[in-house]
């Protein structure tokens, strides 16, 4: 085999190593499953799929609550606005560098003065890969007294910017992307370049989330899980390819328009804007009620990208029935060289290990998680919460996500999920752990992923057994309703479930959390 060949080669079987140890979203073992466990079919997986009211897909059709929910943000205009980044960048593709041009505008929309800016800069977690080149207010004045706290820049203010007041600044920066040798400082994540595509995400420093009476929101990396938190943000994209060529291809959180020489992209009301870029992605695309499906995978792996476009198509039109419309345009799945899944608003990741595993069968790791990163776009991006300290708060409703797609879409695989998902790993541990929790030296990831996603998710089968199905969705879509486009907390979760049933909730509660 030639070079090139033997590195696709070597990264897939690294791909496959890592899986086993890791996986993003705590996903699996794809061989454990031949020896054990047969045993524990479990009599919740015959449970009838779950049945409500057909809404459309998208927000096209205003509905009561969302003209309300317009009414509100409108009269909200006036004293609240979201943090803008308008951002140029130009990429030498062949080179692996991003230049970049950054404008934040910070709005102050909290109830208090904020006496310091705080920029969360992720690419600096890797050594060399950023370059700071300058940092001015708006208007050129060079900001000349920030300090670097690890991989953050804190700016203090002249005098503290009021509620409703607002800021902007500039920042110019380079990017050397990292190779597949990932920074000994962050758990992989897919951020740098391969040989056959270029991955961006958290690659632009931004402002997290301001909480009154405590700061910023903003935590360290952990070896293991997601420790950011973003606060709703308006996006302003142009990216220039320099060394563009016909072959390249760019999946986005958004769809792109074109203008000259600048693919161009507005993206409001997100998390964060994440793009990849490849000369080798195979494009498939479905629509489904109005939103465009993307599934981008390499050539080897045209079935496996297929399965991945139907699952999100599928995924997208079910949660959309469970928890309200998905409000994009787009969606994209991306076959990554990383050795993880991960996602972002308005696209996600899959290890090329899953597509590697694939079969063409229902019951497999590819698309169980290609479900669970599809329901990343209601928790996670739209109800947002703090991933370091509360991971349950989207890992465990996106697990147990999975766990529905199962029950409406593939029955006959749904013994397949709890078996091989999640009872093989007996799993245990307090769901509200956080990223942190060491839980000793060896296998610290195993017992996160299995108190956080797994035991989360049997919580939340054993809250839908004690409540019953009508009230469980009634709670999970109002859920949803309340926090889109917040930050939710454990405290929110419970006290707006307490109030979709009269049952006795804290057994079930005190047998899964820690005080
Ligand atoms: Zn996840």
């Amino acid at each position: 085999m030639d070079n090139r060949l033997r590195s696709i080669f070597l990264l897939s079987f690294i791909g496959l190593f890592w899986l086993l140890l890791n996986a993003c979203n705590s996903e699996k073992n794809p061989e454990t499953s031949a020896t054990e466990t047969r045993t524990a079919t479990v009599q919740q997986a015959d449970r009838n799929p779950v049945h409500v009211e057909q809404v459309p897909i998208t927000d096209q059709t205003v509905t009561t609550t969302q003209t309300v929910a317009i009414q509100t943000l409108t009269n909200n205009l006036n004293t609240s606005r979201n943090t803008q980044y308008n951002i140029r960048a130009e990429l030498d593709y062949t080179n692996h560098i991003l230049n970049v041009e950054e404008t934040i505008n910070y709005f102050n929309n909290t109830t208090e003065p904020i006496n310091d800016l705080l920029l969360m800069v992720e690419p600096a977690y890797y050594p060399n890969a950023f370059t700071l080149q300058s940092l001015v207010w708006e208007g050129g004045e060079s900001i000349q007294d920030f300090s670097w706290e690890k991989t953050r820049i804190r700016i203090p203010l002249t005098k503290p910017l009021q509620q409703s007041e607002d800021i902007s600044l500039e920042i110019s920066y380079r990017l050397n992307l990292p190779s597949p040798e990932t920074s000994p400082n962050i758990r992989p994540i897919p951020f740098g370049y391969t040989e056959r595509q270029t991955n961006l995400v958290d690659w632009y420093p931004f402002i997290p989330p301001y909480i009154p009476g405590e700061g910023w929101l903003a935590h360290d990396a952990g070896y293991y899980g997601e420790h950011l938190a973003y606060a709703i943000s308006d996006f302003d994209v142009a990216i220039k390819i320099l060394d563009g060529n016909d072959s390249l291809v760019i999946a986005a959180s958004s769809p792109a328009e074109m203008d000259a020489e600048w693919h161009t992209y507005r993206y409001d009301n997100a998390r964060g804007f994440a793009w990849s870029i490849s000369h080798q992605y195979q494009v498939y695309t479905e629509n489904v009620g109005g939103v465009t499906v993307y599934s981008y995978a390499f050539p080897v792996h045209p079935e496996a990208g297929k399965a991945v476009l139907k699952t999100t198509a599928e995924a997208l039109e079910l949660y959309s029935r469970l928890y309200g419309p998905y409000p994009r345009s787009t969606i994209s799945a991306v076959e990554a060289d990383f050795l993880d899944g991960m996602e972002y608003d308005g696209m996600y990741f899959l290890s090329n290990g899953f597509y590697n595993l694939y079969q063409n069968t229902p019951g497999e790791y590819l698309i169980a998680i290609a479900a669970h990163e599809t329901a990343h776009q209601w928790f996670y991006a739209q109800v947002g919460n703090d991933q370091a300290l509360e991971p349950w708060l989207d890992e465990a409703l996106c697990t147990y996500n999975e766990r529905l797609f199962y029950e409406n879409y593939h029955p006959e695989a749904l013994d397949w999920w709890w078996n091989y998902r999640v009872f093989f790993y007996k799993p245990g541990g307090w769901v509200n752990d956080s990223i942190y929790n060491p839980h000793g030296a060896t296998n610290a990831y195993r017992a996160y992923r299995d108190a956080v996603y797994l035991n989360g998710a049997l919580f939340l089968e054993d809250i839908r057994l004690l409540i019953g199905d009508d009230s469980f969705f009634k709670f999970l879509k109002a859920y949803v309703e309340e926090y889109k486009y917040k930050l939710a907390t454990g405290e929110n979760f419970f006290l707006l479930l307490r109030s979709f049933t009269n049952k006795d909730i804290d057994p079930v509660i005190n047998q899964y959390f820690s005080k």
